[in-house]
């Protein structure tokens, strides 16, 4: 599967898009939001001053400045509990602790904050520190279900699921993350996926059993 989504969609070498808290209240941010709106309401929210200064905002004021993003009266409190929680860590704002850190060990330590879920703890974990982990997003969990890697069952355990499948290695699962999640936006999309050119036709289960009449994506 990796080799077909590479060609299709190129190389993707590992590195870190952002710095890890960025990172980690970006892709917050980005649940249930399209990455433009994700990346308004960090913007704004960064116009409230440096991460003290975010804490101590009142919460509604912290609202609005995410106001782009989905559900923000939820997130705002979650975005500042968060940073609370990293502020008093023993790294304070700086994660670097996370790249030493057993990797299970690590992945307790981020989802035990308010608001990081298993998805937000892998990426970080990936994008920022070469950890092996996989991220599995809508689109990843989408078409590696249909393709008939892992079978039907929700986000959260697909990560483990996933990852038992694939090898320990962070610029691999790195590329595949990024290749699967493009493949799903662009071609295995939730309603009418392009199975006439997509490039997993051959080996997708979901295409065996309905042809080009793939249903639409019921999660
Ligand atoms: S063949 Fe269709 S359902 Fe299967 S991965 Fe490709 S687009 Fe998705």
């Amino acid at each position: 599967m990796k080799e077909q989504v590479r060609e299709a969609y190129g190389e993707k070498p590992l590195s870190p898009r952002r710095d890890p808290l960025h990172e980690l209240i970006s892709t917050i941010l980005s649940q249930r939001t399209n990455w433009r709106d994700e990346d308004a309401a960090y913007q704004e929210l960064r116009t409230l001053g440096d991460w003290d200064a975010i804490i101590a905002a009142p919460t509604e004021q912290v609202a609005h400045a995410i106001r782009r993003s989905n559900y923000p009266e939820s997130k705002a409190p979650r975005i500042q509990q968060t940073l609370v929680a990293i502020r008093d860590s023993p790294g304070g704002y700086d994660l670097d602790f996370l790249k030493n850190m057993p990797v299970k060990d690590a992945l307790k330590w981020l989802t035990d904050l308010p608001g990081v879920g298993v998805k937000t703890a892998s990426l970080v974990l990936l994008f920022n520190y070469a950890r092996p982990v996989f991220p599995v997003d809508t689109h990843v969990h989408r078409v590696s279900t249909r393709v008939g890697a892992i079978p039907k069952m929700g986000e959260q355990a697909a990560h483990k699921a996933l990852l038992k499948l694939l090898p320990p290695d962070p610029p691999f699962l790195y590329e595949l993350h990024i290749n699967l999640l493009t493949h799903g936006q662009r071609v295995c999309s939730w309603h009418h996926p392009k199975c006439g050119v997509c490039v997993l036709r051959a080996r997708c289960d979901a295409f065996a059993v309905f042809g080009g009449r793939v249903p639409s994506w019921k999660g």
